[in-house]
This record gives C-alpha cells, sequence and structure tokens, in this order.
C-alpha cells in the first residue's frame, strides 16, 4: 500500500515539476490543464477510491487529489513568482465545481428515475450527500489557497534568509492540508462527538497525505533554488488585483511579461559583462559579455568549481567585497586569461541566495578603449610633438616625483634661434630642432643612465635630467653636448644651419626637486648674461641675485608709474675746442627704500620684462622737451643723444613712438642721436638695417655705443647706417700708459675717420687721456673729466656758462 501511495505520490508530482521547467504562456496552459483534470478526478475519486496504509491511516482518493491541487498550486505559484495567476486558479476551481456539481445532481437525478439503467445498482444516496460536498470542497479549497498564500506573503515580508522561508512554506503548506482534513467534515456534517472522533481517528492519513505532498515542494525548492529565491525577491501579491476586472490584470501580466522579457534581453545583450556571482565566487548567471571579457568559455562557467575571481586582478591590496552586504564595491581590474583588459568592476550587494548566503550583481565594463584614449592623451600632454621628447610637463612630473636623491639638470638653450626662423622660415626652424633633438637623444641613449631624461622645455630650450651630481660625468656630457651642436645641420644641398646653445647646469645633492629647475634657469640666466655660448654652473648667489632682480622689477614698475624716473645729461664737448656741443641723456632712478640704483643694474631688468618701452618712451619725451626748451632759450648746436636698448628698437612700435616725440615736443630730428650698442646691431642685423635706414631718412644721428667691447671686426661699419662710433670707455681707462690699448684706439679712430664717422670718446677722466684721444683726431669726448651725468638744471647752468 505504501508503495503504492509513493508512486501516486510520484505520478502526481512528476508533471507540475516538469512543468516548472516550460516559459511563458505554455507553462501556464499546462498548469491550468492539469489542475483541471486534478479537480476532475478528485470530484469524483473522493467517493469512490480510499488507500488503508495501516491501523488508523486511510488515504481517501478524495484526499489524495486535493493534495496534489494544492501540490501544484502551489508550485505554480512559486514558478509563475506572483500569486497573481491565483485569480485564475480560483476561477477554475468554481468552474471545475460547477461541472462537478452538476453533473452529479444530474446522476443523482438520473439513478432516481425509474428508467434509468443501473446495472451495478449505485444508490442515487451517495450523490445525494456528495453533491453539497463538492461544492463545500470547492469553497474550502480557494479559502485555503488564499490562507496559503497569505502565510507565505507574511513570511515572504518578514525577509528571513531562503532556506527558513522554505522550511516555513512547507510547515504552513503541510499544516494548511491537515487543517482541511479536519475543517472539512466538521463543517460537512456539523460538530458532534461521534464526527470529531472520526476527523481525529483520521487524522494519521491526512498528516501522511500532507508530509508525502511536502517532498515535491522540498524536491522544486532544491532542484530550482534559484526560481524559489527570484519568487522570494519578486513583488509581494497584490491584493487589490485578486478582486479588479480580467483586463486590468491581463494588463498588469502583459506589462510584467513584458518587464521580464526586457530585463532579460537587456541582460543578454548588455554590453555591460553582468553576472549574478555567490559568495564562492560561482557565476549563477553571466551574459556573454561578461563572459567573454573574463575569457570564460561555455563549459568553464558549468563547472560547480568555478570562481570568475581567479579571472580578475586587482590592481592593488584591495579586499574584493564590500565589507558590509549593502555597500557597493566599484574598482579598476584587469581581466582575461592573461589579465591583460582593462575594466571596471562594480559589484553590488544581491541578496541571499538559497543557501543563506550573501549574492553580488557583478558589473563590468571594458575600458580598454578609454584606457588606450588615456595613455594616448597621457602621451600627448606629456611629450613634445615635434621633437617626440617629452615635454616641460613631464620634467616637472619627473622632478616631482624625485626624492632627495643626487641629481643634476642641464638646461640648453639655443642661441638667436629667432634669428633661424625669421630668416628661414619655421619649416626650417622645425627641422633644426628635430635634428638638434635627435643629436642630444643619442647622447641619452648612448651615454647616459636610463632613467636620465632628455626634455624639450621650450621653443629653443632642451633640458637633460641626469640622476648623478658626479663632476665628472657632468662634464663629460657637457662636452658631448656641445660636440653634438658642432657640425652643421643639412636642410638641403643649398642650406645647412650651425646653432650654438648656452647652458645652464645646476647640480645637488641637498636641495629639493622642485628647486632645481629654477636654479638651472638662473644659470641659464647668469651664462646668457655672460656671453651667448658660454655655461654657468648655478651658484647660491644666483638665486640672491634672481630674487633681488625680482624685487627690482616691482618695485621699478612702480616707479615709472609714480613718475619717480629722471633723466640727466652727461655734457659732451668738441674734442679740440673742449666746447659743450652736446650731451648723453641717461635716465637715473632713486628708489625710496632701495636708494639709487644704476642704469647698468636696471635697465637689463627692464629689458627682460618689458618695462623697457615704458623708460625709452619716457626718456625721449623728457630729452626731446628739455631739447626744444634749450633751443627756444637760445642754445644753439646742441646735440642730445639717447640710449636705445635692442628689444626697445626691435619692438615694432619705435619708430612711430620716435616720430610722435618729435612732432609733439618740435625738437628737430637733426639735434637727436640715438646710441645703440653693437650687438643690437649685430644679433638681428637683417631686422635692424631698415629701421636704421629709417631713422637716418628722419634725419636722426646714429651712434655705435660701447663700441669695441663685443666684436673686434669693423667689417660690419661698412653696411651700418650709422653717424658716429662711441669708444668705449674701457680703451681709455688704460691710456696713455698701455701702449697696446693705446695702439689699438688710434687704430679705430684712424679708421672711423676714414669711413667718414664721428669718432667720440667716452669716459675720459683725465687730462693725459683728454690729450691723447684729441691728439689722435677725434672728434667729441664725454667723461668725468668734464662731468657726469648732470640734472637738468645743473646741466642748463652748464649751458649758461658755455654760452
Ligand atoms: P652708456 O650708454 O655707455 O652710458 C655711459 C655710462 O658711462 C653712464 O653710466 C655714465 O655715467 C658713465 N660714464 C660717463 N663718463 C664716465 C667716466 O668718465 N668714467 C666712468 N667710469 N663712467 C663714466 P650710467 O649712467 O650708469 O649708464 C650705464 C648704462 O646704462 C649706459 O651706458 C646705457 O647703456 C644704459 N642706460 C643709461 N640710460 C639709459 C636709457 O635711458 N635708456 C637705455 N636704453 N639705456 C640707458
Ligand atoms: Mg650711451
Ligand atoms: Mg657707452
Amino acid at each position: 500500500m505504501l508503495l503504492l501511495l509513493i508512486l501516486q505520490i510520484i505520478s502526481f508530482s512528476l508533471f507540475p515539476l516538469y512543468f516548472t521547467m516550460l516559459h511563458g504562456p505554455s507553462r501556464r496552459t499546462h498548469f491550468y490543464v492539469y489542475i483541471a483534470i486534478l479537480l476532475l478526478i478528485g470530484g469524483f475519486m473522493g467517493n469512490v477510491y480510499s488507500l488503508p496504509l495501516a491501523e488508523g491511516i486511510v488515504i481517501s482518493g478524495g484526499n489524495l487529489c486535493y493534495g496534489a491541487f494544492m501540490m501544484t498550486a502551489v508550485m505554480f505559484v512559486w514558478a509563475e513568482r506572483d500569486a497573481f495567476i491565483l485569480r485564475h486558479l480560483v476561477r477554475l476551481v468554481v468552474l471545475v465545481d460547477l461541472f462537478n456539481i452538476s453533473f452529479s445532481y444530474l446522476t443523482q437525478t438520473i439513478l432516481k428515475s425509474d428508467k434509468a439503467i443501473n446495472t451495478h445498482g449505485v444508490p442515487s444516496a451517495l450523490f445525494e450527500i456528495s453533491t453539497p460536498l463538492i461544492a463545500l470542497g470547492g469553497v474550502l479549497i480557494i479559502l485555503e489557497l488564499l490562507l496559503l498564500l497569505f502565510i507565505f506573503e507574511i513570511i515572504k515580508r518578514k525577509n528571513v534568509v531562503p532556506v527558513w522561508a522554505a522550511a516555513l512554506y512547507i510547515t504552513s503548506f503541510a499544516f494548511v492540508l491537515v487543517l482541511d482534513g479536519i475543517a472539512f467534515p466538521l463543517i460537512a456534517f456539523g460538530i458532534n462527538s461521534q464526527i470529531v472522533t472520526l476527523v481525529f481517528g483520521g487524522l494519521g492519513g491526512k498528516i501522511v497525505m500532507a508530509l508525502a505532498f511536502s517532498v515535491p515542494l522540498a524536491v522544486f525548492i532544491l532542484w530550482r533554488r534559484q526560481a524559489f529565491v527570484d519568487y522570494l525577491e519578486a513583488e509581494t501579491v497584490r491584493w487589490r488585483l485578486l478582486a479588479s476586472s480580467s483586463t486590468d490584470l491581463i494588463r498588469e501580466m502583459t506589462i510584467k511579461d513584458q518587464d521580464l522579457y526586457r530585463g532579460d534581453i537587456v541582460f543578454r545583450n548588455s554590453t555591460e559583462g553582468l553576472a549574478i556571482v555567490d559568495k564562492s565566487g560561482f557565476p549563477l548567471k553571466a551574459n556573454k559579455a561578461f563572459r567573454d571579457m573574463l575569457e570564460l568559455d561555455k563549459e568553464l562557467v558549468n563547472e560547480e568549481k568555478l570562481d570568475v575571481r581567479d579571472f580578475i586582478a586587482l590592481g592593488d591590496s584591495t579586499a574584493f567585497f564590500p565589507r558590509t552586504p549593502s555597500e557597493h564595491w566599484r574598482h579598476e581590474v584587469t581581466v582575461g586569461g592573461r589579465m591583460k583588459r582593462p575594466g571596471i568592476l562594480s559589484i553590488t550587494p544581491a541578496g541571499k541566495d538559497f543557501k543563506g548566503d550573501e549574492t553580488y550583481v557583478y558589473s563590468l565594463i571594458d575600458i580598454a578603449e578609454q584606457k588606450s584614449t588615456q595613455v594616448q592623451l597621457e602621451y600627448l600632454a606629456s611629450h613634445d610633438h615635434l621633437t617626440g621628447l617629452p615635454n616641460r610637463r613631464a620634467l616637472d612630473k619627473t622632478l616631482a616625483g624625485l626624492q632627495s636623491s643626487p641629481h643634476s639638470l642641464i638646461m640648453i638653450d639655443l642661441d638667436r634661434f629667432g634669428d633661424v626662423n625669421d630668416s628661414y622660415g619655421h619649416d626650417v626652424g622645425d627641422h633644426v630642432l628635430q635634428a638638434i633633438a635627435t643629436r642630444l637623444d643619442q647622447i641619452r641613449v648612448s651615454q647616459l643612465q636610463p632613467q636620465d631624461q632628455l626634455c624639450r622645455i621650450g621653443g629653443d630650450e632642451f633640458a637633460f635630467l641626469l640622476h648623478t651630481t658626479d663632476k665628472s660625468l657632468l662634464e663629460r656630457a657637457l662636452a658631448d653636448i656641445r660636440a653634438s651642436l658642432d657640425s652643421t645641420i643639412e636642410i638641403n644641398d643649398s642650406l645647412h644651419v650651425l646653432v650654438t646653445a648656452t647652458i645652464g647646469v645646476s647640480s645637488s645633492l641637498q636641495s629639493r626637486p622642485q628647486d632645481i629647475f629654477r636654479q638651472a634657469d638662473a644659470a641659464l640666466y647668469e651664462a646668457k648674461r655672460f656671453r651667448r655660448g658660454s655655461v654657468s654652473t648655478y651658484e647660491e648667489r644666483l638665486t640672491l641675485e634672481s630674487q633681488q632682480r625680482t624685487r627690482l622689477a616691482v618695485r621699478l614698475k612702480d616707479a615709472i608709474a609714480n613718475d619717480r624716473l629722471e633723466v640727466h645729461y652727461q655734457p659732451q664737448f668738441d674734442a679740440t675746442t673742449h666746447e659743450l656741443c652736446g650731451a648723453e641723456a641717461l635716465v637715473r632712478w632713486t628708489d625710496p627704500e632701495i636708494g639709487i640704483v644704476s642704469p647698468a643694474d636696471f635697465i637689463p631688468i627692464a629689458e627682460e620684462t618689458g618695462l623697457i618701452e615704458a623708460i625709452g618712451a619716457f626718456v625721449l619725451e623728457r630729452t626731446c622737451s628739455d631739447g626744444r626748451e634749450w633751443l627756444r632759450a637760445g642754445y644753439r648746436g646742441i646735440t642730445l643723444s639717447v640710449n636705445v636698448s635692442a628689444s626697445q628698437l626691435r619692438s615694432g612700435r619705435f619708430i612711430s613712438t620716435l616720430d610722435q616725440m618729435l612732432k609733439k615736443t618740435g625738437f628737430p630730428a637733426e639735434s637727436l642721436c640715438i646710441e645703440i650698442t653693437e650687438s643690437t646691431y649685430l644679433e638681428r642685423e637683417n631686422e635692424v638695417i631698415p629701421l636704421l635706414s629709417e631713422l637716418r631718412n628722419l634725419g636722426l644721428g646714429i651712434a655705435i655705443d660701447d663700441f669695441g667691447t663685443k666684436y673686434s671686426s669693423l667689417s660690419y661699419l661698412v653696411e651700418i647706417p650709422c653717424t658716429s662710433i662711441k669708444i668705449d670707455r674701457s680703451f681709455v681707462s688704460r691710456i696713455p700708459n698701455d701702449i697696446k690699448q693705446a695702439d689699438l684706439t688710434s687704430a679705430i679712430v684712424k679708421l672711423a675717420t676714414i669711413m667718414s664717422f664721428k669718432v667720440v670718446v667716452e669716459g675720459v677722466e683725465t687730462k693725459a687721456q683728454l690729450d691723447f684721444v684729441t691728439a689722435e683726431g677725434c672728434d667729441m669726448v664725454q667723461g668725468f673729466y668734464f662731468a657726469g651725468a648732470l640734472a637738468k638744471s645743473d646741466f642748463v647752468e652748464r649751458l649758461q656758462r658755455a654760452s
């Protein structure tokens, strides 16, 4: 008998268990048909079939069908993840019940009729009893189903772990089934002692049946555990829908189906790798993108021991899982078989699985493309596109990352590189820079350490960062650098360019890496000041000087703004007659805090900072207006000389400013002479010659100042449109004792006279010097022997005395 019961339970359970594997409408149809059959059979079998298992344990056919119905209905609800379908179940129960009732009633009526053929002699009383019982059974089934669902919902809302939820569900299922066994006879036959004894006497059979049908439910939970977990996580039952119209229900179900369908489509087709992973790293579900990114093949995904974390590498020691289940975890990772593919992995807790362990949603974004773009962008941001060398930004980064280890910086500035661009065009300029970069890089590769760096830090500036302070190594590097620039750069057959460089070196054991750049720059500045093409090494004093320069620049700006500059005049005399014939305008600055500052100190700063334009304009205007004033006062035949810096001359505005001044003040151009130094002319010959010619056309005199200090060649004098040369005071200072100097001075005077230049000698301090230069035939003299630079009032006094 027990075997028979087991066989029946199995046959009743196999179908619904199989149906849970189906999907969508097909699953529902199978369930509905099956439930209808159970109800139909149950309606009749309850009366004609019973299974005596043991003494006092009898299982009736009706009970068996009822148990199978309840078990199937519960399984259906779980598989569908919604009590929604209960509405149809209820309708189905009502329909089948109505059919059973009418069939039973019909049978009962037929049996009572005389003409009925009743070969087995079935008594009509049997149907008289069963008809109301069928009706009652139907009502109870519906109520019990609702009760069971209600209990499920309460358990679900308590958020108990799935294992406990499963246990509670099965217990309540068995409880309701046993409850039916008690309630049904009591309601059907009334409460009296006889019935109560009968009911409790037959309780054993009901319990066995309830337990027997709990088994398939347990099998479902174990076998289809994810479906059960999904059911637990699904929305709680919408009670109002049980009473709403079919159209509403259908709409709601369609939406729900669509949502599920879409969700599934999104999951499957997402380009983002998605997986639901359990605590041990096993992917309960993973989409194609996830499998592809991790390079997991299908067989591997089905392997029980698979741990997806073995295919994900974290860049640092960060732990994989969130510390608390509610925490969201996001990290850059590398994934795949060789852990080469970069990605962003987010792990979000996704509730507990069947065993009560936490599960997680792994979402993986492939950032290989972004990474390569990022690498490219980083490369572009840190490299110079022309030469391919690291740029200033890269050098700063390296310097910032240097600890206080020994290091040296060699800063290389190409001399007069602007001329290459101006003369031959930017294409040639680029070519030259590339050629130099290649030559310097060869030094880095062949002579230096791998960690040493060569950068292009500006238009025509390169820098070597060496991880050493060793003097001999540095000297060798410097020699190599200079040697690399020795040979010309061949642009084409007819054009070869030779470039020299000025170099600043900073080398330190103690100084902070961020200071080394500033120090090398100060050394470079010093080298440039000394001589183009020279090398200077940083010393402490350069920082002080650099700070002083900065301070001086600020004060100078302030002085210009507050009209604190003055113009003094140093008288110039005819070398033979010693008559006053002119004056050199010299700017004077007395700062309220610093005191008197020599133009030799502040003019270079003004040139660097661009303040020279304002100073130049001021001196020019003051000189012209003073000159005009003196002319009006009747002091004729006086030429006033004004010093003009190279940067001032090249600013592009000089000639128009000068023209304006002359017009504004009415000072005749013929009475004005501008002094430029040799280097102003020689460094930008092509640019300066047209400018000077224009000035000459205006009628101005042009004097080459400090003549003889920079270049010993006189050949350029042939081309230069100047009117006079001013022999530098360094020539005169050792005259007449220094015979060589004396010979040189007389040679210069002679040559200049031949070339029809006027010769002015400056720095005449003694009578002997005066006599010597007068004898040599120079035209004008200027110096402390006569007078230094005088304030305007003192100079006017001199003018008065002279007239
Ligand atoms: P410089 O143009 O060669 O000016 C002559 C310098 O020699 C002046 O120095 C002057 O005071 C000084 N000096 C004159 N006679 C003697 C002498 O007998 N012995 C000695 N030892 N020195 C003498 P200062 O005024 O200090 O000017 C220095 C330089 O500053 C000038 O050299 C000039 O290059 C520049 N400078 C002065 N004023 C201006 C200006 O207004 N504009 C520009 N661009 N530069 C100026
Ligand atoms: Mg001068
Ligand atoms: Mg001079």
